[in-house]
């Protein structure tokens, strides 16, 4: 039986008909080469923002371009009812699909195309973002069998009631990535506007090189610290289901040569993995990784008790919050300084919660809060068996004279708070430090 392999397309590859006449013809180079295809499209580049923008409007009386429709009865607080939200949004994704399939037949290719609820892709009933809880492979199997090229919409999904939902922003990654464990297929191919995975954003460091090869771990760590290349949760799940993943660009020629393209980009794999085994030469970190996302919330002078943790982190986490790196100095005199980070969304109304429920419970000294961090973190499996990753990370800040504020450690990372106007020095220098820069004057690719 000849091997079944997944595509999926993002916005930017569907973004016209132009380049939906492109994946036709690059769909069209695999099933000639004898493979079974099913691809997976996102929706048109900025259809689902103009989709997720039109709910909006009727929802407040705003017209979209911000004037009152009618003023005496507008409600600017107005929330969209999520099920509304998803049978809107979705549509972007149904007519790429419906397109492809027709682009595909200009070809002389056969294709059919189906919504989530076709297939049928099964979801919990929370919209907005649900999560996939069984795919049905008889039809799409049924199809594949008759020699037709399958396209499922990516995104989208129906709920036992049969209501249409969505899977987050970014979802039709993750619909790629569970169309591809439902069927056993041999590989989920991810084409995008990026080449592959880099060891570090290549806007901050040049001479950043793309990853042959990264294991579902270091890119989940990779994914979560800021390196958005692929939704997170189909990362998660390529690793649960143990799907080969490659991430490549869809803006090379269509009718380059399919061995080639096959193997260019990152793939996404696991340890144990023959094809993903790190060689002798591979690096010990794949990447640094690095974000803006968080700050930093200190209550001062905290008695050295039993239970103080629990009574000031028990109410950031009653008010929703999640907590990310925590550090609790030594005490003096029975007194101690406690810090945490949280996203910074969250933290204006971190700082009041603790202004009002805990300062005075724990009999703290003040409240005191520092927005202007960053997070860089080294990223690799190497870690579990080399020792001296952590002390030429420091080593390699301390030569910058750069204060490491908070620390925190996985088997695989090690992550630093510094303040946010060094975190590109400490980027660079890291990159260089653990002999991930590119040799010069080369654009080369790491293993
Ligand atoms: N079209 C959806 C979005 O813009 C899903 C996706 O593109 O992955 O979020
Ligand atoms: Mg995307």
């Amino acid at each position: 039986m000849s091997k079944l392999i997944v595509h999926k397309y993002g916005g930017t590859s569907m973004g016209s008909v132009e380049r939906i006449r492109n994946v036709a013809r690059r769909v069209a180079k695999w099933h000639r080469a004898g493979f079974q295809m099913v691809v997976v499209p996102s929706a048109m580049s900025g259809e689902t923002n103009r989709l997720l923008g039109l709910a909006k409007a009727c929802a407040t009386g705003f017209g979209a371009d911000g004037v009152a429709l009618d003023a005496a009865h507008a409600t600017p607080q107005a929330h969209p009812s999520a099920r509304e939200l998803d049978l809107i949004a979705a549509t972007g994704e149904q007519v790429s699909s419906g397109l492809l399939a027709i682009a595909l037949q200009a070809y002389g290719i056969d294709a059919v195309s189906f919504a989530g609820w076709q297939v049928p892709i099964r979801t919990d009933s929370a919209f907005t973002k649900a999560r996939i809880e069984s795919i049905d492979d008889a039809k799409v199997r049924t199809h594949l069998n008759a020699g037709r090229v399958v396209i499922i919409t990516g995104f989208q999904g129906v709920d036992s009631d049969g209501d249409i939902t969505t899977l987050g922003r970014g979802g039709s990654d993750t619909s790629a990535v569970a169309v591809a464990a439902a069927l056993a297929a041999e590989e989920c191919l991810i084409y995008t506007d990026v080449d592959g995975v880099y060891t570090t954003d290549p806007r901050v460091v040049p001479e950043a090189q793309r990853l042959a090869r990264i294991t579902f771990e270091e890119m989940l760590e990779m994914a979560s610290l800021g390196s958005k290349v692929l939704q997170i949760r189909s990362v998660e799940f390529a690793g649960k289901y143990k799907v080969k993943t490659r991430v490549l660009s869809s803006l090379t020629d269509p009718a380059m040569d399919l061995a080639i393209e096959a193997s260019s980009g990152t793939l996404i794999t696991f340890e144990e993995d023959p094809d993903g085994a790190h060689t002798m030469e591979q690096a010990i970190i794949s990447g640094i990784a690095f974000n803006r996302d968080e700050a930093k919330i200190t209550l001062t002078r905290v008695p050295d008790q039993p239970g103080v943790a629990f009574r000031i982190l028990g109410p950031i986490a009653d008010a929703n919050i999640d907590v990310d790196m925590i550090i609790q100095n030594a005490s003096i005199d029975g007194h101690t300084d406690f810090s945490f980070t949280v996203h910074r969304n969250e933290y204006q109304r971190a700082i009041e919660v603790l202004n009002a429920k805990v300062l005075q419970d724990v009999g703290a000294a003040e409240v005191i809060g520092d927005a202007k961090i960053a997070k860089v973190s080294v990223v690799g499996i190497g870690m579990r068996s080399h020792v001296g990753i952590a002390s030429l990370m420091f080593k390699t800040l301390a030569e910058e004279r750069i204060n490491i504020e908070m620390i925190s450690t996985s088997e695989i990372k090690i992550s630093a708070v510094i303040a946010d106007r060094y975190m590109e020095l400490a980027v660079r220098a890291l990159h260089k430090a653990f002999g991930l820069d590119a040799p010069a004057g080369h654009v080369g690719t790491s293993n």
